[in-house]
């Protein structure tokens, strides 16, 4: 994997919190995410497939209950996902929409709260310009996947997992799924919130001086929606 970073050279105490999931498919499709010579069109689809296998295994552990159906054939207990845990997803806006739109597919019961955030040019602090997360819901029990496919500096992400605690929501409950993490946006975020996981299809060398990760792809949000400039 020629642009993978070593996790090694993250603590043991991060690297217990971050998920790479690793799969030839994942490999083959980030590849073609990372091409500038790829399409927008070509885009979105790797988009989705990397997503969608980086949203399976952030699902891996949805509890269960038991189902009785009948096949054409007899009866049996099958198992369906849990009634009593609503699921949410929180797609950052807007890189993390089409990440959202692929979890929603995987997860057909979950409730799709988007969030705005942007970096104010004179604090640099993040604010909240969206807000769809519910007041009323009981976070108790709640599984949330957040999705944005770059965590570069970890500035929203972080920002957006203060508003979910906010709220109620417990961090253990929170899966931050991305398809491409800086080092220093990882630190950044389980420095913040060292109670929520992380799933990410690669772990890339840094960012650089504007804070774009390398190798990378570029503005993903650019990529997905055609509005690079040149
Ligand atoms: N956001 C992007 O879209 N790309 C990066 O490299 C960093 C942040």
């Amino acid at each position: 994997m020629e642009f993978s970073h070593p996790m090694t050279d993250l603590s043991t105490t991060v690297q217990s919190k971050v998920s790479v999931c690793d799969h030839p498919l994942l490999r083959h499709y980030l590849t073609i995410l990372r091409d500038c010579e790829t399409s927008v069109e070509i885009f979105r689809m790797a988009m989705k497939r990397v997503s969608q296998l980086v949203l399976i295994e952030a699902s891996r552990d949805l509890p269960l209950s038991p189902r009785s159906v009948k096949t054409p054939i007899t009866e049996t207990v099958g198992q369906t996902l849990s009634p009593d845990v609503p699921l949410l997803i929180v797609p950052i806006l807007r890189a993390g929409l089409v990440m959202g739109e692929e979890a929603a597919q995987l997860l057909p019961t979950a409730r799709v709260c988007h969030l705005g955030l942007y970096r104010d040019e004179e604090t640099y602090l993040p604010v909240t310009y969206y807000n769809k997360l519910p007041d009323t819901l009981s976070y108790e029990k709640a599984r949330i996947f957040v999705t944005d496919p770059m965590l570069a500096t970890g500035g929203s992400a972080v920002a957006a997992v203060d508003l979910l605690k906010k709220q109620g929501v417990p961090g253990k409950n929170i899966r931050f799924a991305c398809v491409i993490a800086a080092p220093e946006g990882i630190e950044n975020l389980v420095k913040h919130h060292p109670d929520i996981y992380i799933f990410t299809g690669v772990v890339d060398e840094r960012l650089n001086d504007h804070a774009y990760i390398v190798p990378g792809l570029g503005d993903a949000g650019d990529r997905m929606f055609g509005t690079l400039k040149n």
